[in-house]
């Protein structure tokens, strides 16, 4: 197995020192402690190749002593720098990218943000890889508006790598932010967004909206949620936490109609075009957080017959449950990123009518300790 030169100082991967069958056991450990009580935990489906799988990479850029800009991963914990050039888990073509924008800036004497004297233009650099379509998206966050010599530095950039798609100086002037976005954007090369395809769609996807990281394992895991689904055509499906669309267009095929729901603007927006690119015409989009529709929902007397959910790492919460209960779907496929949220929410779920039929982990992020879920449940 590779060993990783910046283990010790990057905390990005947790499980560097475990041998990919060890990580797999780990993760099936895991899933099991907070999800066995409900029912049968099925193999924990891994990766044949575990690495360079990451479709976004993001660099964080310092200004060291002596005017050296160091790029990197961020460290959370102690708001420091690992200096990374390339990772074993992250896209080569994405990591070779950074380190030409690193040299470009020496080259150009363009600085990285100083936050000390927030002083500096680069904060850091996004890189999204569309693996099936080749589509790259880079996102330069930057302190300021002003882009001191914009033109060669694009003009390079483009040359070094005429594969990137579209470029996007993001204005990121949340200084209390590290690696967030900014509201603000400026296209400086292409139409600000990159193609991919899943499951037969095709999907758009921007700066700021949600996309699975790990593209061959998605594919994976959306087969499972639709297996587990089991639609016939007839269905009215309800997809919280939607994203850019993505679980619930890949049911539409398959469904009577489908409502999706999502709180992040940029992210519904990509999937009301997503619903154009697939000409799904049964698909309809709402930009709200989960919980307060669900409540709407309910209270409108509204039913669905299958709900997707696949909410943040915090998961879902006790309004949103009450009501999905209220819709009385027979089938709720439960996707989640962290089996801890899950387990509580399985748990008001099973309190309320329904019961645990089917429980999958995949792992979606090898050498990472995160373990992904999906869980069918069916109305008693
Ligand atoms: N199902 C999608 C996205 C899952 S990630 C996919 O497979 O790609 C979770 C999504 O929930 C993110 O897009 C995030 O923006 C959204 N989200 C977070 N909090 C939310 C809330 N309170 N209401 C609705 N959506 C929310």
């Amino acid at each position: 197995m590779p060993d990783c030169p910046v283990s010790k100082k990057c905390s990005g991967c947790q499980l560097q020192n475990m041998s990919y069958e060890k990580q797999l056991e780990f993760k099936q450990n895991l899933a099991e402690k907070h999800l066995s009580g409900f029912g049968h935990v099925d193999p924990i489906i891994g990766m044949y190749y575990p690495y360079h799988y990451r479709n976004k990479v993001q660099s964080y850029f310092v200004q060291a002593r002596g005017g050296k800009i160091v790029s990197g991963i961020y460290q959370s914990k102690t708001k420091g720098i690992a200096a990374v050039d390339s990772c074993l888990i992250e896209d080569k073509k994405s990591d070779e990218i950074i380190v030409t924008i690193r040299e470009l800036m020496k080259k150009l004497k363009l600085t990285a943000y100083d936050r000390t004297n927030d002083a500096g233009f680069l904060r850091h650099v996004l890189v999204r890889r569309a693996f099936k379509t080749g589509q790259i998206m880079v996102v330069l966050a930057a302190s300021t508006p002003l882009f001191p010599n914009k033109n060669v530095f694009l003009k390079e950039l483009l040359k070094a790598h005429p594969e990137i798609t579209t470029v996007i100086h993001n204005i990121a002037d949340d200084k209390t932010e590290t690696l967030v976005l900014g509201e603000r954007e400026i296209f400086l090369y292409g139409n600000g967004y990159i193609e991919d395809v899943l499951c037969g769609c095709r999907f758009r996807i921007s700066s700021k909206s949600f996309y699975q990281i790990n593209p061959q394992q998605t594919e994976v895991l959306y087969k499972k949620v639709m297996q587990f689904a089991g639609l016939t055509g007839r269905e009215t499906v309800v997809d919280a936490y939607c994203g850019i669309g993505t679980i619930g267009l890949v049911a539409a095929k398959n469904a009577k109609n489908v409502i999706s729901v999502e709180l992040n603007k940029q992210a519904v927006k990509d999937a009301i075009q997503n619903a154009k690119l697939n000409n799904a015409k049964n698909v309809r989009f709402y930009n709200d957080d989960a919980t307060e529709f669900m409540k709407n929902m309910a209270a409108e007397k509204m039913k669905a017959d299958v709900l997707f959910m696949d909410p943040p790492r915090a998961g879902s919460t006790k309004e949103f449950i009450e009501a999905a209960v209220q819709l009385n779907p027979s089938r709720i496929v439960y996707v989640s990123c962290n089996p801890e949220t899950q387990e509580k929410d399985l748990m008001r779920f099973t309190r309320n009518g329904y019961k645990v039929e089917k429980i999958q982990p995949v792992d979606m992020f090898p050498f990472t300790r995160h373990v992904e879920c999906v869980v069918l449940l069916s109305r008693k």
